[in-house]
This record gives structure tokens, C-alpha cells and sequence, in this order.
């Protein structure tokens, strides 16, 4: 039920932990973290129950890596499991995903990906999602986000990340929240300010259908027609 994730020179796993605890409250069930490591490969942890599981596994191996993103599960489709957990991959590991919100059609898609050779670890509707924009990729993940979005209906928050475009992070929203956070050298992406509040105070509040294409040094927001959407920076000027 919270998503959070960071693109900066900072390790992202501890910026990812801070945040999903600033979430805790929205309620979940399981929690996970993606990183991008340095040689571009997707490194994943989750975890079923608290928070403080998924902070053991990290202690026993930490996660390197200087992009990243994290999820705050709250189950709808499949029980909540490790293997449920958020973040999502492609089989091939190339693309991760974490998702808030429900995908209606899950299970049409799912089938037409099997039938194409796809196989499914999980029991969520989310994971379709991960192979869909594997099946689709055309070597640019916006391009891609905007024909899978087309196949999907329902509601979504997504963070992505991709190894092969390791210098960027791609989100949409879809009626479930989603903020981008602007910082200096670092951007982040949130399901609620709390979340990056201590990192900073300047915010996009994405819209319906928006796309945002965060690097370190810039945050691109394009609206439903690809055009850019000009966003107006929000200042948060209240406290937690
Ligand atoms: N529908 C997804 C799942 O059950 C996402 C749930 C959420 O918003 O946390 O895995």
C-alpha cells in the first residue's frame, strides 16, 4: 500500500527503508526493495510481515546500489507470501516493478503471456505487469509503459526500473497516489509526502495518466498524449 523510490548518489536501500517506515501507516502486509547494483543487474528483497523481516534480511546483505525502489504490500490478488511481496520482475530480471492498486484484466493478460512462453511465480495481478512490459519492450521504457498501458484497466502507482536503462526511473498513476520528490543530484518518488519529507519539500502531485521519467539531475512529467505536462513545483510547508 506504498511505494517509494530513489534515483540519486546516495545508497537507495537506506532512503527506500526510511520512507516505507514513513508509510507504515497506510497498513501492509509485506514489504520489498529492488536496486539497481553496479554492474546495472537487478538486485530484489522482500519479505511477508513487518517492515523489521525485510530490515533483517538487509542486514544479513545489504542491497548496493545508488537507484532503487521499495513497496509496502497491502494484498489483493494472491495471499500475502514472499513470493507475493513486491517488487515484481521480468523472468529475465530486466525489468522490476512495484505496483499499488488493482489490474481488472489481470487474468486475460496473463493467459496471452503464458501462451506466449511467460512463466509466472506469482499469484498477484501486479506480476503481469512485469511481464507485459517485458514482451513489449522496444529499448525505451516510456515508449513501452505507453503500449502497456493501453492493454491494462484498472487502477496503478507504478515504479519501474529497468537494467538496461539504468540512469532512469519510470512511474505512472492511475487512481492511486503518486507524488515525484525533487532534490539536488537525487529525485524520488512517493505514494505520500511523508515518505521523502526529510530528503525534501519540493513536490510534482502527479495527475491521472502523467508519466514521470526521473535521473539524477532531472524529472520529465509527460501527460496522457506523450506532450510535456508543465507541472507546477508544490512547496510543502507543513511537518509530519
Ligand atoms: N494488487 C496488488 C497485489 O495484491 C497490489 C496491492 C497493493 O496496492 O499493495 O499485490
Amino acid at each position: 500500500c506504498g511505494i517509494v523510490g530513489y534515483i540519486g548518489l546516495n545508497q537507495a536501500q537506506k532512503v527506500l527503508i526510511d520512507g516505507l517506515s514513513k508509510l507504515e501507516y497506510r497498513g501492509y502486509d509485506s514489504a520489498g526493495i529492488a536496486v539497481l547494483d553496479k554492474d546495472n543487474a537487478i538486485k530484489v528483497k522482500k519479505r511477508k510481515g513487518r517492515l523489521k523481516n525485510l530490515e533483517d534480511e538487509l542486514e544479513k546483505e545489504a542491497l548496493a546500489g545508488t537507484v532503487g525502489i521499495g513497496h509496502t504490500r497491502w494484498a489483493t490478488h494472491g495471499e500475502p507470501s514472499d513470493i507475493n511481496s513486491h517488487p515484481h520482475c521480468s523472468i529475465d530480471n530486466r525489468i522490476a516493478v512495484v505496483h499499488n492498486g488493482i489490474i481488472e484484466n489481470y487474468i486475460e493478460l496473463k493467459e496471452e503471456l503464458i501462451k506466449k512462453g511467460h512463466l509466472f511465480v506469482s499469484d498477484t495481478d501486479t506480476e503481469v505487469i512485469a511481464h507485459l512490459l517485458n514482451s513489449l519492450y522496444t529499448g525505451d521504457m516510456v515508449e513501452t509503459l505507453r503500449l502497456a498501458i493501453d492493454k491494462i484497466k484498472g487502477s496503478y502507482a507504478l515504479g519501474i526500473l529497468c537494467s538496461e536503462e539504468p540512469d532512469r526511473m519510470i512511474a505512472v498513476r492511475k487512481d492511486s497516489p503518486l507524488i515525484v520528490g525533487l532534490g539536488e543530484g537525487e529525485n524520488y518518488i512517493a505514494s505520500d509526502i511523508p515518505a521523502i519529507l526529510k530528503y525534501t519539500r519540493k513536490v510534482y502531485l502527479l495527475d491521472n495518466d502523467e508519466i514521470a521519467i526521473l535521473t539524477r539531475d532531472s524529472v520529465t512529467v509527460l501527460d496522457e498524449s506523450g506532450r510535456e505536462a508543465g507541472k507546477q513545483v508544490f512547496n510543502v510547508d507543513w511537518d509530519p
